[in-house]
């Protein structure tokens, strides 16, 4: 049986290269649930917003259009109010403010709805912090993609070189674990393992191993 699948773990760990490998291999649609909320912090930011004006930040939630397009084999596109911003919403401005945003329980209202009518529509995977435990709790397959510290905050680098942004790996290495910090520790929808989740340690795989091991395990 085949159904939605579910791609948990903290930044770094692959879960978006291997969700959106895996959508395209079984031609489901990939959800990139932290690009919505990256997309969010990025007009925040772009107003001027206090990010610790709760308040502010749920009416712009209710007040923002955010699309996602699959574009198969070459990611997703994001729009903020049809405007493109999947380059902008990469930025480290925006990394370092998205978990504060992200944990504001009204604004995770607003998205985690978005994402669960995609995911009636669709057969999808999606990737997150909070889909298996929280936003498809009845998704057939869910995995949890981990990787060490260092082997995360290698990949981010190497990621940001490629989009032609030079960040100090000391400071990725930072970035990352303050964000886990956050994301883990907060108290609506925490990162953490669904309970039935499948762990996989990804320090030793490519995205193209994981991506084959975790079909063996989608259809035996
Ligand atoms: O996946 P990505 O690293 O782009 O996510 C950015 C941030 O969005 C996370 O650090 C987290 O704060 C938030 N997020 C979340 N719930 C999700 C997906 C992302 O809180 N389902």
């Amino acid at each position: 049986m085949r159904g939605n699948i579910a791609i948990d773990g903290p930044a770094g760990a692959g879960k978006s290269t291997v969700a959106r490998l895996l959508a395209a291999r079984l031609g489901y649609l990939y959800i990139d649930t932290g690009a919505m909320y990256r997309a969010l912090t990025w007009k925040a930011l772009r107003q001027g917003i206090k990010l610790h004006d709760n308040e502010r930040l749920v009416k712009l939630a209710q007040e923002t259009a955010i699309r996602l397009e699959d574009r198969g084999a070459r990611g997703i596109a994001v729009y903020c109010d049809g405007e493109e911003v999947t380059a902008a919403i990469r930025q480290t401005n925006v990394s370092r403010h998205v978990s504060l945003v992200a944990s504001v329980p009204e604004v995770r209202q607003r998205l985690v709805k978005l994402q669960r009518e995609m995911a009636t529509s669709n057969r999808v995977v999606m990737d997150g912090r909070d889909i298996g435990t929280w936003v498809l709790p009845g998704a057939p397959y869910k995995f949890f993609l981990t990787a060490s510290l260092e082997e995360r905050a290698r990949r981010r680098h190497r990621e940001l070189l490629d989009a032609g942004q030079p960040v100090e790996l000391k400071k990725i290495k930072e970035e990352i674990r303050r964000r886990d910090a956050l994301d883990s520790g907060r108290e609506v929808a925490p990162l953490k393992p669904a309970p039935d989740a499948i762990i996989i340690n990804t320090d030793q795989m490519t995205a193209t191993e994981v991506v084959a091991r975790l079909l063996t395990l989608i259809d035996p």
